[in-house]
């Protein structure tokens, strides 16, 4: 596992990248229902959050599927339990989806173990099983991406949307900070783009600023510090989203 602080590659090197500008876009095709499945309460808007404002637009169907309340984030915390932070990330992610037009999108909590989706996912495959079918897109986090969590989501969602022949595409979150430009740990060339429209910039970035117990100190002190710093939000804020097929 790699270290992620946040403090890997700064955006700045991943824009002197040019290889982005000219990866294929992805073709979405008709409207239909896309189903986002998010380990954390934050993942689905710093992974995938333009694209599904810009998909709601265009009239697409969007639900959202909560792995994990995300009650693991701060665990030497001395001033935020994991159940108030259950709560707290919770009206984050409700703010945010509101940002992007999507505060009437279903959100399907399955409280799973934050931290501990791994020795869960056969039960995350199963429930993700009654879930998928009727869906013409799923979403979720890449099985590769440095976060076990994220690892074991992306996973289990291969299994259950391969089960039920639901098209699965994945996006990638602590990737930017661990990997590098032309790194060879990623499949540079199932990477697909996805420009976001103006608006979907904007609320994008109105929908980060939500996650305030990700983003900023819960209070000085040992296990208060920031889960999702500044280097981090500035990848997950750009004007295009990654996809990998
Ligand atoms: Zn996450």
């Amino acid at each position: 596992m790699v270290r992620l602080d946040g403090a890997g590659t700064p955006e700045a090197t991943w824009r002197t990248w040019e290889a982005p500008s000219a990866w294929p876009d992805f073709g979405f095709g008709a409207p239909g229902r896309v189903v986002v499945v998010a380990p954390h309460p934050d993942d689905e808007t710093f992974g995938v959050g333009g694209l599904l404002h810009d998909l709601r637009v265009a009239g697409w169907h969007v639900e959202i599927v909560a792995v994990t309340d995300g009650e693991g984030s701060h665990p030497g915390s001395r001033t935020v339990s994991p159940a108030a932070l259950v709560g707290r990330r919770a009206a984050e992610r409700e703010g945010a989806l509101g940002h992007l037009g999507l505060d009437t999108a279903p959100v399907h909590r399955l409280g799973l173990p934050d931290a501990q989706v791994t020795a869960h996912e056969d039960a995350l495959t199963e429930l993700l099983g009654g879930l998928l079918p009727g869906t013409d897109l799923c979403l979720t986090t890449w099985a590769h991406d440095g976060h076990a969590d994220h690892e074991a989501t992306g996973r289990a969602t291969a299994r259950a949307a391969a089960g039920v022949e639901v098209l699965m595409v994945s996006f990638p979150i602590w990737m930017w900070d661990w990997a590098t430009p032309e790194d060879p740990r990623v499949p540079w060339a199932r990477a697909r783009r996805v420009t976001l429209s103006p608006a979907a910039c904007t609320a994008k970035r109105a929908a980060a600023q939500m996650f305030l117990s990700q983003t900023q100190p819960l209070e000085a002190g040992r296990g208060d510090a920031t889960i999702v710093p500044p280097g981090m939000l500035a990848h997950l804020t750009r004007a295009w989203e990654t996809l990998l097929t």
